[in-house]
């Protein structure tokens, strides 16, 4: 089939790669001038790993592993203990944190070079019996079997599908940045969570001498971008304990992103016709549990399955993927939403919780994840194929 990919973010790659290798004919268009750089990282859980496995993209080495999440008050007390470990032994696969440049080159590799046209934002898209066409804002067009919409949060394929005003701003944001930091967990496999009544911070080994680090704020869509956003963060989180003050200290503008959460209710039916959504453009979440990107892998892997079962019209299979996908994005999405504070804040503050029963409660959650519908099935893959 001749498939029309519209975004080359994340998700669309992934689309495109595992389309490609199931033989099919991939054309992906791009708004942005050039292949994206910027980010951060984005934390890749089993789940997106086993995806990305599939895919033929290893991660032994990539990135930095986590093994553990510390959950701490703003004044540095331990208030518990999460193991992610243990998920790699069931499933596989360990959790990582990767700068977004790097999952979009390794996604990259190997895909024929003219695959995608940077430059080229699509403006409309139109399917009848046969076919599926995207318009562009330099007044060509793309006839294809069908179009994937995987334009992410302000997607022009949802707009025209769900019509305007489906994505809602949500009550916190995020200013987040990947530098070379020196602190005592950047190069282990120790992740802080830390939580006070100013916001939530988040600092992650994200590989040799790299340290990935957020700071989560309330947020409205009227706010004014400060004048110097560090300064802002260094009043507001400047007196927590060892060691957010000497991360803020080593942090510089230029490494700053901002991002405001977003979130929309997911539907049963995404598309229409011959079009269909993928990723962000379909599951816009708040990045509270880390999941959006995986999920987005998820999408990729559970098109390309849906796809390849020829006994059924295009649409059909198109529907019969948007439903696969339903009840899982609608867990995490949901999820994602009702810690609007963070689900990174332990559910019971105040208090100490045991490892042994965030753990557990954790586990729970990510075995939910990693079962079911993915390359892993619920199983521990292959030696070769674990990091
Ligand atoms: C602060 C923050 C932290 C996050 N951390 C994590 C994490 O740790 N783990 C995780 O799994 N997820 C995380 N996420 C979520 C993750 O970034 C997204 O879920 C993921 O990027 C979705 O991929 P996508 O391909 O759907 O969209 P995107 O990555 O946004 O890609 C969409 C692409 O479409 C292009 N495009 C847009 N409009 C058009 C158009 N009209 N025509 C053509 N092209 C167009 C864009 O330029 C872009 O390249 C985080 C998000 C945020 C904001």
């Amino acid at each position: 089939m001749h498939v029309i990919v519209i975004g080359a973010g994340v998700g669309g790659l992934a689309v495109a790669r595992r389309l490609l290798a199931d033989g099919h004919t991939v054309r992906v268009f791009e708004k942005a001038p050039e292949r994206r750089t910027g980010g951060a990282a984005l934390t890749i859980f089993g789940n997106g790993a086993a995806v990305l496995s599939d895919l033929g993209i290893d991660l032994e080495g990539v990135g930095g592993r986590i093994d553990r999440i510390d959950a701490r008050t703003a004044s540095g007390r331990l208030r518990t203990s999460m193991d992610l470990a243990h998920t790699a032994e069931t499933f596989g696969f360990p959790t990582r944190s990767i700068s977004r440049r790097r999952i979009v080159d390794l996604l990259s590799d190997g895909l024929p070079d003219d695959l995608i046209r940077y430059g080229t934002g699509c403006v409309g898209v139109t399917h009848d019996a046969d076919s599926a066409t995207a318009r562009f804002d330099d007044g060509t067009t793309a006839v294809g079997d069908l179009v994937v919409g995987a334009d992410g949060i302000h997607s022009v394929v949802r707009r025209q599908l769900w019509g305007d005003d489906t994505v809602r701003p949500a009550s916190f944001g995020t200013w987040q940045g990947l530098s070379p930091i020196d602190i005592d967990i950047t190069d282990t496999t120790l992740h802080y969570m830390i939580t006070g009544k100013e916001g939530a911070c988040g600092l992650i080994p994200a590989g040799p001498g790299l340290l990935q680090w957020w700071f989560d704020v309330r947020w409205k869509p009227t706010d004014p971008r400060p004048d110097a956003p560090l300064d802002m963060l260094r009043r507001r989180f400047g007196h927590w304990a060892y060691p957010v003050p000497e991360v803020l200290a080593s942090a510089t503008e230029d490494d700053l992103d901002f991002f405001g959460h977003r979130w929309n209710k997911v539907r049963r039916v995404w598309g229409e016709g011959r079009v269909t959504l993928l990723g962000d453009s379909a599951h816009t979440m708040p990045p509270t549990l880390g999941q959006g990107a995986n999920q987005t892998f998820e999408d990729a892997w559970v098109l390309g399955r849906e796809l390849a079962d020829e006994s059924r019209s295009v649409p059909d299979r198109l529907r019969a993927y948007e439903l696969a996908r339903y009840p899982r994005v609608n867990l995490v999405s949901q999820m994602a939403k009702r810690n609007p504070a963070n689900i990174r804040i332990p559910p019971i503050l105040g208090r100490r919780v045991p490892e042994t029963a965030q753990t557990k409660l954790l586990g729970r959650f990510s075995n939910r994840l990693n079962e079911g519908p993915l390359p892993t099935g619920g199983r521990v893959p292959s030696d070769a194929a674990r990091a």
